[in-house]
């Protein structure tokens, strides 16, 4: 399940002091999630310990934001099964490489997005992801297409 916004504020301080440069808790909330924010940039979080325990809650409950890539893209391992379906429909590969895609042989360029590596698939070039920078798309193409969810994104 991707983590909320009001998860995470409800573990903030709520004074909207400003310390981390913006306006409100609320929107600090928002920008953790979509990785533009550091918890560190909280800087009451840290220095006063009456927010120990929220602390706490918060690095538990974001820490799957480290294992993501910039892209949000998580994949669970366990439950991937290989089929590279996920590598066949993702429309970064097939624009970048019709020739491979159309001919059933996969991406044969060198720098994919996906790539399937020790029968589990794995982001090998986030930066080409449609979900990756400032512009991003939130393209859902190789999720949609697993048949094992064992692809999720941390946001949309
Ligand atoms: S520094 Fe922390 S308490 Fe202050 S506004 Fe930002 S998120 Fe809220
Ligand atoms: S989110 Fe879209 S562009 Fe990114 S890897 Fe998946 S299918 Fe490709
Ligand atoms: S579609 Fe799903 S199961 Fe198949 S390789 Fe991709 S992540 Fe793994």
């Amino acid at each position: 399940m991707p983590i909320t916004p009001m998860e995470v504020y409800k573990l903030l301080p709520k004074t909207n002091c400003r310390k981390c440069g913006e306006t409100t808790c609320m929107s600090f909330a928002f920008k953790l999630i979509n990785r533009e924010k550091t918890l560190e940039e909280c800087t009451p979080l840290f220095e006063d310990t009456k927010y120990s325990s929220q602390l706490k809650d918060l690095q538990n409950l974001l820490e799957p934001l480290k294992e993501a890539t910039e892209t949000g893209l998580i994949v669970d391992e366990d439950l991937c099964s290989g089929c590279a379906n996920c590598v066949v429909v993702c429309p970064v590969h097939a624009s970048d490489d019709p020739y491979g895609m159309g001919s059933g042989l996969g991406p044969t360029i060198d720098d994919p997005i996906l790539r399937i590596e020790d029968g589990v698939v794995r982001v090998v070039n986030m930066k080409k992801c449609r979900r990756y920078g400032k512009n991003r798309i939130l393209c859902v193409a190789c999720r949609e297409n697993c048949p094992s969810d064992a692809i999720r994104f941390l946001e949309g």
